[in-house]
């Protein structure tokens, strides 16, 4: 019998534009490790229903363990770097991703499986080269939302979310980009339900 903790339908895997998260009137710090590449970083696999709700924190006694994703370390440095202040090595983001989305779906990945899922995902979804590839580049030029999800369904497979926060000019802009993923956090799917988007017509891509 599946526990109420796990009875979810799909994951958003949501990918961070670094450069749309640092140019807003809050700002950003970058980690200890250093400025994060020009590339799209994972925020996280959140599970999710397809009524548009979804779980959160569903195992108080599950916290974010280290030593479990030590042989990640190298590649969530890299791939899913923190960008909130004050400048952290990461543990402090990775644990909020782990304990209010990871441990509702605990029973299908443990925690190493859970970060390991999305490294892979992210693999398989290169974001940035799906979007240059189309003539789509982080240049703060402005671009037509629907030629961003057409770029990423051709090089996915599937029509991505778009979620836009603004900039201190209060542009709308690229902030983070949603793909749907099977309950066993490996495949991509079409999404039962996209996250409500405040994007203008065209965006803009800012620099990082
Ligand atoms: P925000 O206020 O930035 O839109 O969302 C804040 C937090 O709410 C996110 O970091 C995430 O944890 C959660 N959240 C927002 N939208 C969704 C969603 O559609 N699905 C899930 N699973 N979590 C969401
Ligand atoms: P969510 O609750 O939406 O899954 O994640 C957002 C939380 O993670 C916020 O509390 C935010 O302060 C923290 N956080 C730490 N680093 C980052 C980052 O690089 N990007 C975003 N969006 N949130 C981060
Ligand atoms: P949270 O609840 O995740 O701390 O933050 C709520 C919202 O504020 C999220 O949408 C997150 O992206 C944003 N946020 C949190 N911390 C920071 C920050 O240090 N800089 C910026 N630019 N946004 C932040």
């Amino acid at each position: 019998l599946a526990s109420a903790k796990d009875d979810f339908d799909f994951f958003y895997f949501v990918q961070q534009w670094p450069g749309s998260y640092c140019d807003t009137r809050r700002s950003c710090c970058y980690p200890l490790t250093g400025k994060p590449a020009a590339d799209f970083g994972i925020h996280g696999l959140w599970p999710n229903y397809k009524d548009g709700s979804w779980p959160s924190n569903c195992d108080p006694d599950s916290s974010y363990d280290p030593d479990k994703v030590d042989d990640l370390m190298e590649s969530m440095r890299e791939n899913w770097p923190t960008l909130a202040c004050p400048s952290s090595d990461g543990t402090t983001f990775w644990t909020h991703e782990w304990e209010k989305h990871g441990t509702c779906a605990e029973s299908i990945l443990d925690q190493h499986g859970y970060f390991e899922a999305a490294l892979n995902l992210k693999k398989q979804a290169n974001l940035l080269q799906a979007l240059t590839d189309a003539g789509i580049g982080p240049d703060g030029g402005f671009y037509n939302i629907n030629q961003i999800k057409a770029a990423v369904q051709r090089a996915v497979g599937f029509s991505p979310g778009i979620e836009c926060n603004v900039d201190e000019s209060r542009n709308s802009q690229l902030y983070q980009i949603y793909l749907c993923v099977d309950t066993s956090g490996t495949k991509f799917i079409e999404c039962p339900v996209y996250p409500r988007s405040k994007c203008s017509k065209r965006i803009e891509f800012p620099t990082f």
